[in-house]
């Protein structure tokens, strides 16, 4: 923003939704109610305070407020760029759980604006890290609803209903908890049902709208109970379209009739488009086409905004069904080229599935390459870098010139009188011994230094830097080494360690310097152990 705040310290906000949460409240609310464009104002200003107070947690709030408000208004392009931008702010944090919630938002952008493989790649990523993740992270929840999102969006019902389905894992029925899952699900089902209609297949879209009504009839009730039927119009609108679907005709119409009008007045053009939907086709079962026919145009106008294929083909569907009710000859023409094209677009899903198989077993396989490969080059004992990597870290040195250092000292590491305290003590207390100076080594090594046990009581440290350097690091580890409280793990046991380093000078092999430093180890071992020689 170049306004020079951003280099302030930031103020520490006690809450995690950062210093204004009436703020983040509001904006919350019109986004969950699908306020568009008042979202997307709320935004704005709000990202403007946040950065002027610093309030990190907060400017990430604003960021996806604007992101969703974005997604809702069809504006794609300007929604993808504040979604990299909030995964970058998720990634730099460290935040795994809100790095999959994004990264699944992305991927609906991505899928939406016809990005396909980038967006199902974008799926594969969030999987994973949620499988990794903890599920009581509080935005756990929210992160699986932005994967259903976008699953949907690809019209991967299965994976859509999936994470539906584990937003209210282990939740007793009737819980609050689920509610979000629970309505996200249906709205799933009914989509997936509409589909499973144009394709023909009509019993597995009637068992879908039956497990619609189930669950919004609950929650539409519990709101109209509690005074808010307001509250849940797009529960409602759905509820229609499974009612009218399921042939009653007259529950639909009295649950859709009323909302149009305010939700087309408050921007709320999702819901409104649904409620058209229901109400359209509640009108052509009752025999009034004319009207019938304005209320699925009224739908399609709805559906104006990028990357809704799917919704414009399920108001083009009922259409083709008007069409059949009105002229059943000439309208039949028109529903099999329908259905064809339907059962094509369908197939393609298939594809798709195979796509995000793909990109998740890859990625499954470079995190266990990763893994395996960290595993071979690690000592188990300490953690440290075994053998292997030591002998890998000396060959680089053989390698040529560019991939030496400018300056590099080897310093050896060995455990003075090591044998006694097996002998004295057991062999157990030495392995704690070597576990303590593998934890005393990493203490003092900075990030660059590469510290390794290449042999029993045998460590060593690649310090990139001059012998004075080294020396300084070497100096810290034997001081903190002789004076750890040994007796606390073994009565009476003293350790000490003794050193040697050496710098790479031109033209030096490893082994030469491997020499270099183990003669100045010997040398500290013979002047009487517990000191460093370079
Ligand atoms: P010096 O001061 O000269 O180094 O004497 P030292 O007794 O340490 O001699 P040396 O380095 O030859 O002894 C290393 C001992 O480390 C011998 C071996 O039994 C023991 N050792 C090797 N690996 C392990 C291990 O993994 N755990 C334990 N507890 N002991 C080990
Ligand atoms: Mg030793």
């Amino acid at each position: 923003m170049g306004t020079g705040v951003d280099d302030r310290r930031l103020p520490v906000f006690p809450d995690p939704l950062g210093g204004f949460k009436v703020l983040v409240m509001r904006m919350h609310e019109l986004t969950i109610k699908g306020r568009n464009p008042e979202a997307l104002r709320a935004a704005d200003v709000f990202e403007l305070i946040a950065r002027l107070a610093g309030d990190a947690r907060g400017l990430k709030f604003a960021v996806q407020t604007r992101m969703y408000a974005l997604i809702g208004l069809g504006r794609l392009q300007e929604a993808l760029a504040a979604g990299e931008s909030l995964l970058r702010q998720h990634r730099a944090a460290g935040n795994t759980v809100d790095e999959a919630k994004t990264l699944a938002d992305v991927a609906e952008i991505l899928i939406r604006l016809g990005r396909l493989d980038e967006g199902l790649q974008s799926v594969a990523r969030a999987i994973i890290l949620l499988d990794q993740a903890p599920r009581a992270h509080a935005r756990y929840l929210s992160a699986l609803s932005s994967l259903g999102d976008a699953a949907r969006a690809a019209e991967l019902y299965e994976l859509a209903d999936t994470s539906a389905r584990s937003m209210t894992d282990g939740r007793p029925e009737g819980h609050p908890d689920r509610e979000a899952g629970e309505l996200q699900r249906a709205e799933f089902l009914v989509e997936w049902a509409l589909r499973l209609e144009h394709i023909g297949r009509a019993d597995e879209a009637i068992s879908r709208y039956q497990l619609s009504e189930r669950l919004l009839g609950y929650w539409v009730e519990v709101y109209r109970r509690a005074g808010h039927p307001a509250d849940a119009p797009l529960a409602t609108a759905l509820l229609a379209i499974a009612l009218v679907k399921l042939g009653q005709v007259d529950e639909a119409v009295a649950l859709a009739g009323p909302m149009i009008v305010p939700m087309r007045d408050r921007g709320q053009f999702h819901e409104a488009r649904l409620a058209h939907l229901a109400y359209g086709i509640a009108l052509r079962a009752r025999g009034d086409y004319r009207e019938a026919r304005r209320e699925f145009v009224a739908a399609e106008e709805l559906t104006a905004s990028a990357g809704q294929t799917t919704q414009r083909l399920i108001i083009q569907h009922e259409l083709a069904l008007l069409a059949v009710a009105e002229h059943p000859e000439a309208g039949r023409h028109v529903l099999t080229a329908l259905r064809a094209q339907a059962q094509h677009l369908w197939s393609l899903r298939l594809e798709r599935i195979a796509m995000l198989r793909q990109a998740r077993r890859r990625m499954e396989l470079e995190a266990e390459w990763t893994r395996a490969d960290a595993a071979a080059f690690q000592d188990p004992l300490t953690g440290l870098g075994n053998r292997r990597r030591f002998d890998q870290q000396m060959a680089l040195l053989d390698r040529g010139v560019e991939s030496r250092p400018n300056r590099l000292v080897l310093l050896l590491v060995d455990v003075d009188k090591f044998k006694d305290i097996n002998d004295t003590y057991s062999h157990g207390v030495g392995d704690r011994v070597l576990v303590e100076i593998a934890r005393a080594l990493q203490g003092h090594c900075r990030r660059a230094d590469v510290p390794v046990r290449f042999g029993g009581d045998e460590f060593a440290i690649f310090v990139p830097g001059d012998l004075a350097t080294a020396a300084r690091i070497g100096e810290r580890i034997r001081r903190s080494v002789a004076t750890y409280p040994w007796h606390e793990i073994a009565p009476g046991m003293r350790v000490t360690v003794s050193m040697g380093a050496a710098a790479l000078r031109d033209g030096m092999v490893a082994g030469h310097l491997f020499d270099a430093a183990d003669r100045q180890l010997y040398a500290a071992k013979h002047r009487g152990r517990d000191q460093l020689a370079a």
